[in-house]
């Protein structure tokens, strides 16, 4: 989707200009008062009786896993109780107030303060070094005294008691977004994909059971269908694109085409000769979005073969995205390989000429461009975009009347074939041009890998020293000369938590 093997242009370097933190509204909860625990008490007894966790404990069977599911429901709600007991008078901020209203304003905040005082007291208080009693990571005697025993059940078979099985995402009460992963994928890059999965599942989504889509312009085989679904509990779809969104429009001259096709090839440009390559990059660009399967959901999160996740993912960030109006979410950006896309600025302004109403005002034109003062239409694009094979986004946004037009203006324009435009750079004009920058967000918390640009979060007391993440923050892609954060920083101001 874009160029990482270039260097960037040393005249990007020390253009930073970082704006101020962003506003000190994004405060953690206030402390719980003792009222909250009775509050949280009623919230979850009324989510756990009229909510779609109860109809997923209802669907458990037998009725062990069903009866042990409930317990450990109830376990939630007492450790729950004793969080908020604990957070009174340790001033941390309260699992009541966030059990109440998940999705206010200030919930996505309020989790991350709360997340602390989860970790001090029961994940070991000694790991975050606050001396919690816990031993080596372990729960004191007077935590486990608040846990409940769990029921056991004869099994007949063997004879033996069973523990009830505990199903992270059936104890999960919290209402998901409509959204999906989606992954556009070959058959035979079943075992990088299920690596992804394996990342994904195993830091977020066994605790959301949001669904899987797969795309693929060939009918998956049986061995890639077995693969993929071995590796969730969620529902699993298997779609193949329609020709006509994966072969050359009547309006390409393929010999011209082909010419372009042999320079790139000539000057080594990666995937410069490839076909196929340009057809996934018009289809992610114009197409992957008005997939049928797609029709159903208001959310997607990108996912390519072979990338890895090296933190937990303890909130939802579709949910994250739905409460607080974003559109498009990133992890890394970074500079473009030009040769690729040389005309797309120059039609993206001519675009922007013939349709200023779809140009957004308060637009992350800084992100794009570098010199001061100058805008859209005189300033000279400096490569930045955002890497697409990470997104999580509002399909609504690419079907929206602005994007449909600029995807077809562009399509027109042959550059997805005479040329090698990516859908990196489309997907990241239109974002930083048609929406407020403020509708953007940098998902600096996930910490990502796609080869050969990692990214891991900063700030050690959230992520680092409470067992989190795995990663190392000293080696993060944003910190690199080749990243486009600064840009992105000097556009959005760098975010609250950073550090
Ligand atoms: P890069 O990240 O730019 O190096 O490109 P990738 O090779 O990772 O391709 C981007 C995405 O498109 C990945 O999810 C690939 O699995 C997918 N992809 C690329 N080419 C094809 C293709 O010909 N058919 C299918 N079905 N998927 C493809
Ligand atoms: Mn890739």
């Amino acid at each position: 989707m874009s160029g990482y093997a270039m260097l960037p242009t040393s005249s990007h370097e020390g253009s930073s200009a970082y704006a101020p933190s962003p506003s000190s509204s994004h405060r953690p909860s206030s402390p719980s008062s003792p009222s909250a625990l009775t509050r949280a008490r009623t919230a979850l007894h009324a989510r756990l009786s009229n909510s779609p966790l109860s109809s997923a404990l209802d669907s458990l069977k037998p009725r062990t896993v069903r009866l042990g599911a409930y317990a450990l429901a109830a376990l939630v709600l007492v450790s729950l109780a004793g969080l908020s007991l604990r957070s009174g008078t340790s001033g941390a901020a309260g699992g009541g107030l966030r059990l109440e209203s998940p999705l206010a304003g200030e919930s996505a905040r309020s989790q991350w303060g709360s997340y602390s005082s989860w970790a001090d007291g029961w994940l070991g208080g000694s790991r975050a070094g606050t001396g919690g009693g816990g031993g080596a990571g372990g729960r004191s005697r007077a935590q486990n005294e608040r846990l409940l025993d769990p029921p056991l059940e004869l099994d007949a078979k063997s004879g033996l008691l069973m523990p009830p099985e505990v199903y992270p995402a059936a104890l999960n009460p919290f209402k998901r977004a409509n959204a999906a992963f989606v992954a556009l994928v070959r058959n035979n890059e079943r075992e990088a994909m299920r690596n992804s999965m394996r990342h994904l599942e195993s830091r977020f989504n066994r605790r959301y059971n949001y669904p899987w889509v797969f795309l693929n312009d060939e009918p998956f085989d049986d061995e890639f269908k077995k693969g993929v679904r071995s590796m969730t509990r969620s529902e699993v779809h298997f779609e193949v694109i329609a020709k006509e969104h994966w072969s050359y429009p009547s309006f390409i001259n393929q010999t011209h085409a082909a010419e372009e096709r042999q320079k790139m090839v000539d000057e080594h440009v990666i995937y410069g000769g490839s076909e196929s390559y340009r057809h996934m990059c018009r289809f992610n660009s114009m197409f992957f979005f008005q997939q049928p399967i797609l029709e159903n959901f208001d959310w997607y999160w990108r996912v390519e073969p072979g990338v890895e996740y090296w933190c937990d993912i303890d909130y939802d960030p579709f949910v994250f995205m739905e409460a607080n109006n974003k559109v498009y979410g990133f992890v890394i950006a970074l500079y473009e390989y030009r040769r690729t896309v040389e005309t797309l600025w120059d039609v993206t302004k001519e675009f922007a000429r013939l349709h200023p109403e779809h140009i957004a005002d308060n637009n992350a034109i800084r992100f794009l461009v570098d010199e001061p003062g100058k805008g859209l239409q005189d300033g000279e694009w400096n490569n930045c975009h955002f890497w697409s094979n990470f997104e999580i986004g509002s399909l609504k946004f690419w079907r929206s009347k602005p994007y449909m037009d600029y995807v077809k203006f562009l399509d027109e324009k042959g550059g997805f074939f005479y040329e090698r435009w990516g859908d990196a750079p489309v997907h990241s004009f239109a974002a930083a041009l048609f929406v407020p920058q403020e509708q953007i967000h940098n998902f600096y918390d996930i910490s990502y890998r796609h080869n050969p640009y990692s990214t891991c979060p900063q700030n050690r007391k959230l992520f680092h020293d409470n067992g989190k993440c795995e990663c190392y923050p000293e080696n993060s892609f944003d910190l690199d000369g080749y990243s486009c954060m600064r840009q992105w920083w000097r556009s959005a101001g760098k975010p609250a938590y950073y550090e």
